[in-house]
């Protein structure tokens, strides 16, 4: 469904358009209360009633009288409570970009623009809770008959208090949550509930500080006042300081006393006033010294053809195509300066919160005040203030994550996006977006430059370059001719033959360890794998089996005995033995990094060894912390996830091992041989990025595959040429349109169901056979969190008659009257897990 365009309008607006942050793409209309007509923004925040409670909204369009043919009555309109701002927190640039996020992926409009905003400015409603009338005289009544129960209990002190907040008083009387006899109350009338807003939660925090009034002014009062020698030094200090500074820094600063400053205050010498504090996230990190280096050849062509595009000022892509260590992160840095000095704004987005301690130090050294940084570790504060800083425009340069394209950054010139391939750019909860396709829609709206690096394109990406839609740079080499790092695969069948039983290590494996060590040299140990079920692999040959339909790996499901197929739906039943060699060993579950680094451990007692996963992730000081160290040298061997191959620079990192590439290959997703691709080549880029040379070993059940072999000769062109010929064949990105459609529902029964009436509908709609609909399928995580997932997926050579496709079903789906809040749309899915 599109959104109406605004259209501006020299009359008052009486009405206004407002969306709201919740699970509904319809926004509402309200009347503007005369006090607020005239401060009304597009972009700023209401709070104003949808159903029965009073949300916070925004305001997506201003009317001076209601839409021609609309069927709303006058009567039944209800007014907007709030204006919570008069500077609206989302810029025009940002209104826009969010309502083509909201369009382009189906997504609620409202929920957009939240997730447009730091978490600290959405304002809350919270409920309170009175007495009424009726129950202060109920109290009277009750203090004589029965002065010890709840009841009268709960009133006295609501009669004492006045208004209460609902929570708290729950609290105040001993309840977990709201107690029936309170609500009962409620419903006699005793009590009643009051909605109350708090604008905003974070605001900027203020501290007190001083000013010196007038030098000379305080000279004359000096000589006929006392001085005592304190106050002397108070004076002295802050004249040192261009006569104005903190008071607690004062203190501290002159050795004094708030008495001192008191006296100084009311003998004015000195005025006292509060100022703005930032909370800065890097107030206290190291940072690197900036060096300046001479740019290589290639890396001078990249920096010149992106100036270039910038100083024509309009809308270009450019694909940097730069092995790892060849110096991107150069060029981006320069490219972003190349915007501000042409007096332009710049963005660099990053894939994972992994990535910024480092880099964001070495931005800082270089941009100091004008970078804000954005990502999910900074503390609510911290994200107030950067955004703020960028709002005002006192920052121009933005670094951060995913939901930094919504940064409301000034006059956009560049937006660099590193590791474009990598698929946390796509958010996995509602909101579903891209944050790379997103940045490159925002820049043709901005007349921006938009510059993609990998080392590894994305198959789209490279693709798009090949068609001549992306301007394709290439920094073939690594700086300072660095050799790259030699891949090797090691054959875990051998393995087998030899040991006659599943070993984690290979002896291979293990020497390379204790001999990295001895040469007092780090090492990184990487699981290719997202905690996903068993697949099917012969440990002899190495053979796995895909689906006849889709060319995916199909998934093992133990209870029955099955495989199935996540696209289609195909079953099978599970060999007993491998068809290629009939070996019995068939079956393969990975092991977790909690494991690797359990059996290391007792394999070498002396090495100091540190752990990154998903769990230590959501102990964000941890994780900063161990990659500090790692990268301190206070840690010997790094285990962990794939995210430890993107990104880091550990100069003293010679040997990465991958423990099981295949838990990766054999992932039910048609993409899953270009991760292990960019897997191997981005692991192949952490070792030896110093001057040492580096060894990267990878071990497999199955050597011949063509990502791996491609990845270890690291041949990128050779891999694309193979894998776009599968894209062709068998019908995927970038050759097709993908919308995956989620069922959940606690009840098996109504999932399956939902998704029957969906497909139902979807061939319904589908009469010109523009789409293929595959599924109902069982979700490769079939049940998640208490919910049964179903899915279907529908392929498109039309992008737009896809989405008329899927419109046109659920819109008679929820006229026929079926709930579809149990329903999710994904456009353009990137994990199909
Ligand atoms: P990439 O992002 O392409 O993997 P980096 O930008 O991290 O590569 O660069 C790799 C290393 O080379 C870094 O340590 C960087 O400081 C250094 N470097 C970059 N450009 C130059 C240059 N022109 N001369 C010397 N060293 C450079
Ligand atoms: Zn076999
Ligand atoms: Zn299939």
């Amino acid at each position: 469904m599109p959104f109406p365009a605004q259209k501006s309008t020299d009359s008052t607006p009486l009405y206004a358009q407002v969306a709201f942050p919740v699970h509904l793409s319809k926004t509402f209309t309200y009347r503007l209360p005369p006090s607020i007509q005239q401060v009304a923004r597009l972009g700023s925040r209401v709070v104003a009633q949808l159903g029965a409670k009073p949300l916070t909204g925004y305001i997506v369009a201003l009317l001076p009288h209601l839409r021609t043919g609309t069927s709303l009555i006058e009567s039944e309109i209800k007014e907007v409570q709030e204006l919570l701002d008069v500077d609206p927190p989302l810029t025009a640039e940002v209104l826009e970009i969010t309502r083509w996020v909201a369009d382009y992926y189906a997504a609620p409009w409202g929920e957009v623009m939240r997730a447009a905003l730091p978490a600290g400015i959405n304002a809350t409603v919270e409920q309170a809770i009175a007495i009424t009338a009726k129950g202060r005289e109920a109290l009277m009544d009750l203090e004589t008959s029965s002065p010890d129960q709840v009841r009268t209990v709960a009133l006295r002190l609501l009669a004492s208090e006045g208004e209460f907040e609902l929570s708290a008083f729950c609290l105040r009387i001993g309840a977990a949550k709201t107690p029936q006899w309170l609500r009962q109350m409620e419903t006699e009338g005793l009590t009643e509930r009051v909605y109350r807003t708090r604008p905003t939660v974070t605001r900027a925090k203020r501290r007190r500080a001083i000013r010196l009034v007038d030098s000379e002014a305080d000279e004359s009062k000096s000589n006929n006042q006392h001085v005592t020698e304190s106050q002397q030094r108070a004076i002295e200090v802050l004249r040192a300081q261009q006569n104005t500074m903190a008071v607690s820094d004062l203190l501290k600063a002159a050795h004094i006393s708030e008495s001192v400053v008191r006296t100084l205050a009311k003998r004015g010498v000195v005025t006292e006033f509060e100022e703005d504090v930032r909370r800065d996230p890097l107030s206290r990190a190291e940072l690197p010294d900036t060096e300046i280096f001479k740019l290589t050849k290639a890396q001078t062509d990249a920096l010149r053809a992106i100036e270039k595009r910038l100083s024509e000022k309009a809308f270009a892509t450019l694909l940097l195509h730069g092995v790892t260590g060849s110096g991107k992160t150069e060029v981006y840095l320069r490219a972003m300066q190349a915007a501000l000095d042409l007096d332009r704004g710049a963005m660099m987005l990053v894939p994972e919160i992994a990535l910024t301690p480092i880099l964001s130090r070495r931005l800082r050294a270089h941009f100091g005040g004008q970078i804000a940084i954005f990502h999910s570790s900074l503390s609510k504060g911290e994200r107030f203030d950067e955004w703020t800083r960028l709002r005002g425009g006192a920052a121009r340069v933005v670094l951060g994550t995913r939901s930094a394209v919504f940064a409301p950054v000034r006059n956009l010139g560049v937006i660099i996006i590193d590791e474009e391939q990598d698929s946390s750019y796509r958010q996995e909860e509602s909101p579903f977006y891209n944050a790379r396709d997103t940045a490159i829609v925002r820049a043709q709206k901005e007349s921006a430059v938009v510059v993609l690096g990998s080392a590894t394109p994305s198959l789209e990406s490279f693709h798009n370059a090949q068609r001549g839609k992306y301007e394709y740079l290439h920094l073939p080499e690594r700086v300072a001719n660095r050799p790259m790092a030699r891949a090797e695969m090691i054959d875990m069948r051998e393995v087998f033959a030899r040991h006659k039983k599943p070993a984690v290590f290979s002896d291979d494996l293990l020497k390379a360890i204790a001999e990295t060590h001895d040469r007092g040299e780090q090492s990184i140990i990487l699981l290719n794998r997202r905690g996903y079920s068993s697949f099917i692999l012969c440990r002899s040959c190495g053979e796995s089996i895909n689906c006849p339909n889709c060319d995916v790996s199909l998934t093992y499901h133990q209870t029955d005995r099955i495989l199935i197929c996540h696209y289609c739906n195909h079953h099978q039943r599970a060999p007993r033995q491998c068809p290629a060699c009939a070996s019995k060993y068939i079956y393969y579950v990975g092991e977790g990094t909690e494991q690797i680094e359990e059996l290391l451990r007792k394999r070498f007692p002396t090495l100091r060894i540190g752990r990154i996963d998903r769990d230590t992730k959501a102990r964000r000081h941890q994780f900063e912390k161990t990659l500090l160290d790692f990268d301190k040298g206070e840690i010997d061997l790094l285990v962990g996830t794939q995210m430890l191959a993107k990104g880091h620079d550990f100069p003293n990192v010679t040997l990465v091992g991958v423990v099981s590439v295949d838990a990766g290959l054999a992932l039910p997703d048609f993409r899953a041989a270009e991760r292990a691709f960019q897997l191997i080549t981005q692991v192949a880029g952490r070792a030896g990025r110093g001057d040492l040379p580096g060894r990267v070993l990878i071990q497999t059940y199955h050597p011949h595959h063509y990502a791996l072999r491609h990845a270890c000769a690291q041949d990128y062109r050779g891999f694309y040429d193979e894998e776009i010929r599968h894209r062709r064949n068998h019908g995927y990105p970038p050759f097709v349109a993908l919308a995956l459609l989620l069922v959940r529902h606690k009840d098996a029964a109504r999932a399956s169901a939902t998704a029957q009436e969906l497909r139902l509908a979807l061939v319904e709609a589908n009469k010109d056979h523009a789409c293929r609909i595959l599924g109902p399928a069982p979700a490769p995580f079939a049940r998640l969190r208490g919910e049964h997932r179903v899915q279907l997926l529908i392929k498109s050579r039309s992008r737009k008659q896809m989405r008329s496709v899927i419109d046109a079903a659920l819109h008679n789906l929820q006229k026929a009257g079926n709930d579809l809040r149990s329903v999710t749309v994904e456009i353009d899915p990137v994990s199909m897990m």
